[in-house]
């Protein structure tokens, strides 16, 4: 046991988090406190031989003091696969490799289930299954439908499966019936179009449900910890309505289930349901108003991602249990910094899914942008150092950052110099995107770790070659500058930089262009249409703009959405051919172009720009020209290495390492310049 895990053998009232801390009496067994740690598929699952990977990551969290883990999906039979070779758990000899990770896990006082996800018309292979054959609109695979036999063969298969997890050594299984994989096929009228025993009524769409829960508990015992994880707001028409989820978590209840565990949407859903934009614990109330309706313990889940929220949800009775999977993943020692009474020390996931979902969707293993270790916690380790040197670390943006508090951390004696007066680099922009208010606790987090590894930082302070004699070790993460354009008028009073506006240095008037679609583009978009407060932080406008019933009540939950209108009318230009923001983020993405179309942004590409004059922005498309009629064109054009420091540092014989922008700027991301910056100070 660390120095700051929990002392597992005194269930005292929590001063800070008595709700949090409070222990969960199951009745055959007792959780250690409220936190699950939410399913989340990192990759690690597929092949057996990242089995030992697998365990050590989930080994750091139980010994980071989590009560219960919920492994990724594993499916519990091959026509279940959500891609071809995807995890599965259907065979004897799929057993031992599980062994690792349940041993792993029990060593820290914590519990763990396996998830148990058949993925239904979701597959992402030709032999996916469903109640109908009709195929969903985010995958080209069509399903075949089950006939009445392969129902049951089906049911056998999960109880099976949750029979399987037992020998491996699991405290229980979570039953999958939610985000529109098979079991919630079954559950809606969406999808279900069966007039056998398995549809119509919604007694019998929610048979397969229900006739699951209860062949598990039968095959498991009664001392086997069985979560189900209830589709209860579906963000998609003809969903279930609020009378139905009821209906469904009552008899779920009888069947046998443990636990109810929220799922919130479908993933074909058109409404973010775990992006930075959406608030903090915006869906805790769909659990809240399930209470009062059964005895069970109920998890409310997404955007939870700091303790006191956690505490808030618990001590309000809304739930109770937490469920967190990214947050976990940024930060494996999230639950004991909270019981130490050290939320400031939590590296907090600011919801980006840069380096989780987006790797997931793209095959690659999960990790996380604000930790690399994540996922990789056999072979990225910040070890102490047998020889300190004095490093200076020029540039505090992510980069430099991480580096500056990883080598100080393995002991180093590290300076952190910066031109500008505050830490955070780009961030600090980043930061004031409605909608990307997380990113202010990157660099709280980083002010912390900076003060607990003695990091010496020396701000406003422009470096030269000459400052930096005397140190053995130089790292450049002097990141980027504007990448300037070259058509007719860029030197007109209307031409600014991103800078200047998201600086403030310049208030653009009513009608704006913003030449180049990246990242940035659409950030400074966003920033221009919004007036007032963000929206993130304002649940109920939140709700509003994005067609959310806000008493959960109607089919899927969804209401008319009404959208504010714009602070201005602004016009987002690319030259490329083809539909602006298709470089965006994988899982993130269409949130990003439906928030700017809802504002009625004018997102155009295939421009050629023929000049700026004082009637506005000429652009030419297609042949055909037309002027803008903008007060500001705002100049988002991607950036440019800025290391001019280089050349005078290699001629004085300095080792230096160049990291971050400051090294390759083109699809330069935090997710990269944090990742490069770790491993770097890793190894020095
Ligand atoms: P920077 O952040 O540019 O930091 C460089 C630092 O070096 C600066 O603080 C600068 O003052 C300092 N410096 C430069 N020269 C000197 C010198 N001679 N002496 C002393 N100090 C010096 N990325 C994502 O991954 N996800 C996002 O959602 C995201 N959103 C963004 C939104 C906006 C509006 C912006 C502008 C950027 C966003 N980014 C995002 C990009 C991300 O911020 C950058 O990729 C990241 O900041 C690059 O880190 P860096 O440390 O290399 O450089
Ligand atoms: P970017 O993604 O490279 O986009 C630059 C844009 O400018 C492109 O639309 C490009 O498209 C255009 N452009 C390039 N050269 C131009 C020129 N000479 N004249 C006119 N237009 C030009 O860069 P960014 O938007 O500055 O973003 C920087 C990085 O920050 C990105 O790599 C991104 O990963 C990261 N970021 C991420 C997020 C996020 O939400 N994940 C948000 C913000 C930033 P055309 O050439 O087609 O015109
Ligand atoms: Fe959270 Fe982003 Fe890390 Fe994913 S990559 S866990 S969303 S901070």
């Amino acid at each position: 046991m660390t120095a700051t895990s929990q002392d597992h053998t005194k269930p005292e009232r929590h001063p800070q988090y008595p709700s949090l801390f409070a222990p969960l009496d199951l009745g055959f067994t007792t959780l250690r406190n409220r936190v699950l740690m939410g399913s989340m598929h990192t990759g690690l699952e597929d092949r057996a031989r990242d089995f030992p990977k697998l365990a050590a990551y989930f080994a750091e969290r139980a010994a980071g003091g989590v009560g219960l883990i919920v492994t990724g999906g594993f499916s519990p039979n091959l026509v279940g696969w959500l891609k071809p070779f995807a995890s599965k758990l259907s065979w004897p000899w799929e057993v031992r490799k599980h062994r690792l990770v349940t041993d792993a896990v029990h060593a820290h006082g914590a519990k763990i289930c396996l998830q148990l996800l058949h993925a239904g018309r979701y597959a992402y292979h030709p032999l996916s299954v469903a109640p109908s054959k009709l195929k969903s609109p985010i995958n080209p695979f069509t399903p075949r439908a089950l006939s009445g036999r392969g129902v049951d063969r089906h049911i056998d298969a999960y109880a099976n499966a949750a029979r399987l997890a037992r020998d491996g050594g699991y405290d229980g299984v979570e039953v999958m019936g939610s985000e529109g994989y098979l079991i919630n096929e079954f559950l809606s009228a969406r999808t279900n179009r069966r007039n056998d025993a398995w549809g119509g009524s919604v007694e019998r769409r929610m048979r397969f449900a229900t006739e699951i829960v209860r062949r598990v508990r039968e095959a498991c015992g009664p001392d086997f910890i069985v979560i189900y994880r209830l589709s209860m707001l579906e963000l998609v028409p003809d969903g279930s309505d609020w009378g139905e989820i009821v209906t469904q978590a009552k008899a779920i209840e009888a069947a046998g289930a443990t636990i109810i565990n929220t799922g919130i949407g479908w993933h074909e859903a058109r409404i973010p349901t775990i992006a930075t934009s959406v608030p903090r614990a915006a869906f805790a109330g769909v659990t809240a108003k399930l209470r009062p309706h059964v005895a069970l313990p109920l998890v409310a889940t997404n955007r939870i991602n700091m303790p006191d929220v956690a505490e808030r949800i618990l001590a309000d009775g809304g739930a109770d249990l937490v469920s967190m999977a990214r947050p976990l993943l940024a930060d494996p020692e999230w639950v004991n910094k909270a019981h130490t009474g050290k939320a400031h020390a939590i590296n907090t996931c600011i919801a980006c899914n840069q380096a989780c979902l987006d790797h997931v969707f793209e095959n690659k293993a999960a990790s996380c942008l604000v930790n690399p270790r994540a996922c990789a916690e056999t072979e990225l380790n910040y070890e102490a150092t047998p020889s300190p040197r004095r490093i200076a670390v020029v540039g505090a943006g992510p980069a430099g950052l991480a580096c500056a508090t990883v080598a100080a951390g393995r002991g180093h004696h590290v300076t952190l110099f910066d031109a500008a007066d505050e830490i955070g680099g780009q961030f600090n922009l980043a930061k004031r995107i409605p909608g990307k208010e997380e990113f202010h606790e990157t660099l709280r987090y980083f002010e912390h770790r900076i003060r607990e590894t003695g990091v010496a930082v020396r701000l406003s302070t422009r470096v030269d070659a000459a400052t930096l004699q005397g140190f053995d070790i130089v790292v450049l993460a002097t990141g980027v500058t504007p990448r300037p354009v070259d058509f007719a008028g860029a030197d007109h009073a209307k031409v600014v930089s991103y800078l200047d506006v998201l600086t403030g240095r310049v208030i653009p008037g009513k009608q704006v262009a913003i030449v180049g679609a990246g990242g940035i583009g659409f950030d400074v978009a966003e920033y221009l249409v919004h007036h007032g407060v963000s929206p993130t932080l304002e649940p109920a406008r939140w709700m509003s703009e994005w067609g959310i019933d806000r008493d959960f009540e109607s089919p899927g939950g969804l209401a008319r959405a009404e959208p504010e209108l714009p602070a201005r009318r602004v016009w987002l230009l690319q030259r490329s051919a083809g539909r602006p923001g298709a470089r965006l983020g994988k899982t993130t993405g269409w949130i990003h172009r439906a928030a700017l179309k809802a504002k009625q942004v004018k997102m155009l590409g295939g421009v050629e720009y023929l000049g700026v004059t004082d009637a506005g922005l000429a652009i030419r498309i297609d042949d055909a020209e037309q002027v803008l009629p903008v007060d500001h064109v705002v100049i988002c054009a991607g950036q440019e290495s800025q290391r001019e420091l280089l050349p005078a540092l290699l001629a004085q014989a300095i080792p230096v390492h160049v990291i971050g922008g400051a090294d390759v700027a083109v699809e330069l991301d935090a997710k990269r310049a944090i990742a490069q910056a770790s491993r770097l100070a890793a190894a020095l």
